[in-house]
């Protein structure tokens, strides 16, 4: 089977539509480890496109928050202003479905999924140190995980080494593979659709091929400037605007 993994879309519907075409032909089903919603101009179109098409959907911070599980207290004031623009757009359908979706980590077909980190939805992981400090808990030879819009994750080999994934996808590419080793544990963060922070503006996601044991990385180019005229449009913050191009 091959899963399309997908990743802090942020109501980006251009990068979320520019994903899906990049990726035709190259996946099974789509799982989804959260932060639909918040920052972009699209949030009901974006979970509309979410429900339709993915088979395992795990819940975000920023989801939790623009429903109101919780009340944005700690995120910075433009985060949320986002959210609380975000609250007042979604529809009370699309608000119930955000409120049900699960917490991880979810287990699917072998390998496992999470927002921030195994033992903390809400966790950042930046580095090699606090990677695997579950670790032992943690049985799953691969786990995916988000949150900090940083595409690429962190390796253990079986003596015990950790090691950073650098450059995910090879500069000047769109693309990178990394054969999974079933003596190592993986984190692997696919990157961030709608808002990547790794100084690459480009929708990012991975393909995860549990036959052949990789993961695929990609970086696909979308239509940027249509998304911030809506943004603008909306009346969103414009640091929230011009960081899309920046990728950070
Ligand atoms: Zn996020």
């Amino acid at each position: 089977m091959r899963y399309l993994v997908v990743s802090d879309i942020h109501s980006n519907l251009e990068a979320l539509e520019q994903v899906l075409e990049t990726a035709q032909g190259l996946y099974d089903r789509v799982v989804c480890l959260g932060d639909l919603v918040g920052y972009g101009p699209d949030p009901n179109a974006v979970v509309e496109k979410v429900r339709q098409i993915s088979s395992v959907v795990i819940r975000g911070n920023h989801d939790k928050a623009c429903c109101g599980i919780t009340n944005a207290v700690d995120f910075n004031p433009l985060a949320r202003l986002a959210t609380l623009w975000t609250r007042q757009q979604l529809n009370p359908d699309h608000l119930d479905y955000l409120r049900q979706l699960p917490e991880g980590p979810g287990s699917y077909d072998g390998f496992k999924m999470v927002h921030g980190s195994v033992a903390n939805e809400d966790e950042y992981v930046v580095d090699l140190e606090h990677a695997f400090k579950d670790a032992p808990e943690n049985t799953a030879s691969v786990t995916f995980f988000g949150h900090t819009h940083l595409q690429g994750g962190f390796i253990l080999t079986p003596q015990g080494a950790g090691k950073v994934i650098e450059n995910a996808v090879a500069p000047g590419t769109g693309k990178g593979r990394l054969a999974i080793r079933p003596d190592s544990r993986y984190l692997i963060n696919p990157g961030s659709v709608g808002q990547p922070r790794d100084r690459d503006w480009r929708a990012a996601f991975a393909i995860y091929d549990n036959h052949e044991q990789c993961v695929e990385y990609y970086r696909t180019a979308y239509d940027l400037p249509k998304t911030q005229e809506k943004m603008l449009q909306a009346g969103l913050p414009a640091p929230l605007i011009s960081r899309l191009e920046l990728g950070r």
